[in-house]
């Protein structure tokens, strides 16, 4: 057990108050495992592989070889037990500390693919799907978004399902999908012809029709794999069909426990641009003196870990409802909404105290700044997370 003297020992700069104290000793333990993968073996691969927009097929082996997959899970995964909330949140926060593509890259493994099957699917489908998605042997992705449909999706869905006997048939096109170019199952989202009710459906790699496309010359997110689809006359066994998804109220389930990844995701922006820009602001010289004894600069500094603490502290109440089975939908996005906005902030600050080598991939910090403006947007952009906190906390809806 960790004394109250050892309490601020030995923890990343942007943890001024400790947090990564609240988790037990076990699963501290599993926290300290993804600190070590991400700092030894992940961060020499990032900025190389940033720079071509490549996805590194390694990263699959070492996450496979970590053990780290699955672990939300009861029953599937290295651990188990499921672990709590608040080490999930922390694993995507410590992964993000080091780079936003990768936990991405897991998250959507990890958190969208893998709770789809968990949540929509029966018991006879999360047996068959998430053993080998759990080892890493089979990776998953989500398909949502569409060309035309990007924040009224929900309502405005445009793939089809319609239904021949035990065999569904898909029809229409999806944008943006992850992992989604060598995903083994990707998650497909589409509209029954017949009830009109948006239903999910495993689409397992190389099945006749399904055609991702890598998008090419994106500003951010440059090591995820993103994918335009285009499907054709998919067939899927009814086999294959989510067995608990019967509208858009069950994924909007599923929306709700990745938003709040999401926001533990920028966090760990956060949490990384403000640290490499107090180690710059220390060894950076002007005047004759490191950069860091300049009133400005620690202004920003200061700002950041204010932002940094305050998110913090929202997002382990925020675990803590989510463990109690009290968390609503627009708890996570007041979170999404917000963490995100303050952590725009912190990367605009931790880049302009590089001044000109803020600009350079060498300096890492660059990458965070970009990376930030995916994370703003995806996953219900702040717009849409206040539309749906500004309906619950008035009763008055203003979607249109
Ligand atoms: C890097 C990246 C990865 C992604 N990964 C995935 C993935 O794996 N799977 C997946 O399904 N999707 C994925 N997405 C898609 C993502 O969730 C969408 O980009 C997001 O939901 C926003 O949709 P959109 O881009 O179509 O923006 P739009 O909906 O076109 O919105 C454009 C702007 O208009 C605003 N706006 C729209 N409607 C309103 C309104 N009623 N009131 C006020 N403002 C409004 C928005 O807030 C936004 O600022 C990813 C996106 C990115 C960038």
């Amino acid at each position: 057990m960790t004394t109250p003297m050892e309490l601020l020992e030995d923890l990343p700069a942007a943890d001024f108050y400790g947090y990564e104290s609240l988790l037990p000793d076990d699963e501290r333990k599993i926290l300290l495992k993804a600190r070590t993968l991400m700092r030894d073996e992940v961060k020499p691969l990032v900025n190389d592989n940033w720079a071509k927009g490549e996805f590194p097929k390694e990263l699959i082996t070492l996450f496979r070889d970590s053990g780290l997959a699955g672990l939300p899970y009861e029953g599937y995964g290295e651990h188990k037990a499921a672990v709590s909330n608040l080490l999930s949140g922390m694993l995507a926060m410590e992964m993000t500390r080091t780079d936003a593509s990768v936990s991405t890259f897991f998250g959507v493994h990890n958190g969208l693919a893998m709770y789809s099957v968990h949540s929509g699917g029966d018991q006879e489908q999360r047996d068959r799907w998430l053993p080998a998605m759990a080892a890493m042997d089979r990776i998953g992705a989500f398909a949502m978004t569409e060309p035309l449909g990007g924040s009224d999706v929900a309502g405005g869905m445009r793939t089809t399902a319609e239904r021949e006997g035990d065999t569904w048939v898909l029809n229409g096109a999806k944008k943006w999908i992850g992992n989604a170019t060598f995903a083994d199952y990707v998650v497909v989202w589409a509209r029954d012809v017949d009830d009109n009710h948006v239903k999910g459906f495993v689409v397992e790699k190389d099945t006749p029709g399904f055609d991702p496309v890598k998008i090419q010359n994106k500003l951010a997110f440059r090591i995820v794999e993103n994918a335009e689809i285009t499907l054709t006359d998919v067939r899927v066994p009814e086999a294959n069909r989510l067995q608990n998804i019967n509208s858009f109220r069950d994924v909007a389930e599923i929306l709700r426990a990745t938003r709040a990844g999401v926001a533990w995701q920028a966090l760990g922006v956060m949490a990384g641009a403000y640290e490499l820009a107090l180690d710059y602001a220390r060894e950076r010289r002007q005047f004759g003196r490191p950069i860091g004894g300049f009133q400005l600069v620690q202004d920003l500094l200061v700002k950041s870990l204010g932002n940094i603490t305050a998110s913090w502290g929202m997002l382990v109440q925020l675990a803590r409802l989510q463990d109690a089975g009290i968390f609503r939908d627009e708890h996570s996005s007041l979170a999404k909404a917000f963490v995100t906005s303050r952590m725009r902030e912190v990367v605009a600050w931790s880049r302009e105290i590089f001044g000109g080598n803020g600009i350079l991939l060498d300096h890492d910090i660059a990458r965070f700044f970009a990376d930030a403006e995916a994370i703003y947007s995806f996953e219900g952009t702040r717009e849409m997370n206040t539309l749906i906190v500004g309906k619950s906390i008035t009763g008055e809806s203003a979607f249109v």
